[in-house]
């Protein structure tokens, strides 16, 4: 096979979700939630199957859904867009971030991403010809140090790859963190893709979109997506917004990837996402419960818990119970405990960061997670 595929393997995701099957385990690995979203939206995309809505729909989306986008970027932040020139639908976020790197990104450039990081950013880079550049949110406070940010950056630097909610860690990105970002961006000319499909999953604090920032939104390249905000990650309808030319170069690699997206799933989100505010912070207020049940479970069980502020995920240092390698424990866990976990290891390449962090997924009902924290008593 091509050299591009070199140290990419099979994702943590299958191969832990492939374990706790295998091995009858509790899996709070994989973040996907054990209860489908709003029955309002499955009803829509039934709904559109059967009025037909099964052909290619328009390339950039369907237009109730880019205007649906578009009125969900003011009302929760204030941006403006325009639904014809500015918005593009595309096959979850994942495909947004491959196509905004193959639309950046030239073989040899360096693209900057947060470590740990999510790990399609890798094997995007790795498609584009990039050269990956790392900057360690350590732990437990996960701040980003913008000093490391900004020694990182070289000539050869085109992209920042910004994601806040951050995955595995839970950080959000403070105003003053995501100001200094905007200043090196501005300063040295770069674009900034910033992925932000866990928008309204933050329990404390609040998220604001980089590309509110002065000055930002020529250079940005910003993604979410309807997978965690409508608790259906199957269903891959992400999108992008940003400025015409942004928009028009990033559908630009996206057409001759998939050229069009879920076709009866587009007028079912659309509609979610014109969902009063009720449902946004009922989806907060559950989330936030089912953290603190699994952060205080995790704390008595005498881990390290760091609490996160956002996403899916608590980390974990393991080190409290006698572990020091994450992959050693989270290969053990099924047949100790039955119960799957994520080892960090795998989002970073400065690994001895890593290592001894743990992340368990707690977008599971109350007791699912319960029964992990039973199993668990047994290690
Ligand atoms: N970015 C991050 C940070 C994620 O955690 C995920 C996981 N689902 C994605 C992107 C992918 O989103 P989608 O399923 O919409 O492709
Ligand atoms: N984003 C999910 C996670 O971090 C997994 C998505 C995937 O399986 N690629 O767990």
């Amino acid at each position: 096979h091509a050299e591009r595929l070199d140290g990419l393997g099979t994702t943590i995701f299958a191969e832990m979700s492939a374990l706790a099957v295998a091995t009858g385990s509790v899996n709070l690995g994989q973040g996907f939630p054990d209860q489908d979203g709003p029955d309002s939206l499955l009803e829509g995309a039934i709904a559109a199957i059967r009025a037909g809505a099964n052909q290619y729909p328009p390339g950039r989306g369907i237009p109730a859904l880019r205007q649906a986008i578009v009125d969900h970027q003011q009302r929760f932040y204030g941006l403006t867009y325009d639904p014809d020139t500015q918005v593009l639908v595309t096959t979850g976020a994942t495909e947004a971030i491959a196509a905004a790197l193959l639309a950046y990104v030239e073989p040899g450039d360096e693209v900057i991403a947060l470590e740990p990081y999510y790990d399609s950013y890798a094997a995007g880079i790795a498609f584009a010809g990039g050269r990956r550049i790392p900057v360690t949110l350590r732990a437990p406070s996960y701040r980003l140090d913008l000093d490391e940010l900004r020694a990182a950056v070289t000539p050869r630097t085109k992209v920042l790859l910004i994601n806040s909610p951050h995955n595995p860690t839970g950080t959000v990105l403070t105003d003053e963190e995501l100001r200094g970002i905007c200043a090196i961006a501005l300063e040295h000319d770069l674009v900034v893709i910033t992925d932000e499909v866990y928008e309204h999953l933050v329990y404390d604090g609040t998220h604001r979109p980089l590309a509110s920032y002065d000055g930002m939104a020529e250079r940005t390249v910003s993604i979410s997506s309807a997978g965690k905000t409508f608790a259906v990650t199957g269903w891959k309808i992400g999108w992008v917004t940003g400025s015409p030319e942004v928009v028009t170069a990033v559908n630009t690699a996206k057409q001759f990837l998939t050229y069009t997206s879920g076709a009866p799933f587009q007028p079912a989100v659309a509609d979610a996402l014109a969902l009063g505010n009720d449902y946004y912070d009922r989806l907060r207020a559950d989330l936030r419960a089912r953290r603190d049940l699994l952060a205080d479970g995790l704390g008595e069980l005498g881990f390290e818990v760091h609490r996160p502020a956002a996403t899916y995920f608590i980390t974990t240092d393991i080190r409290p119970l006698g572990y020091t390698d994450g992959i050693d424990f989270c290969r053990q866990l099924p047949e100790k405990a039955g119960v799957v976990a994520i080892p960090h290891q795998v989002f970073y390449d400065n690994v001895e960061a890593g290592k001894p962090l743990v992340r368990w997924a707690f977008c599971k009902r109350p007791e699912v997670l319960q029964e992990a924290l039973t199993r668990l008593q047994k290690l």
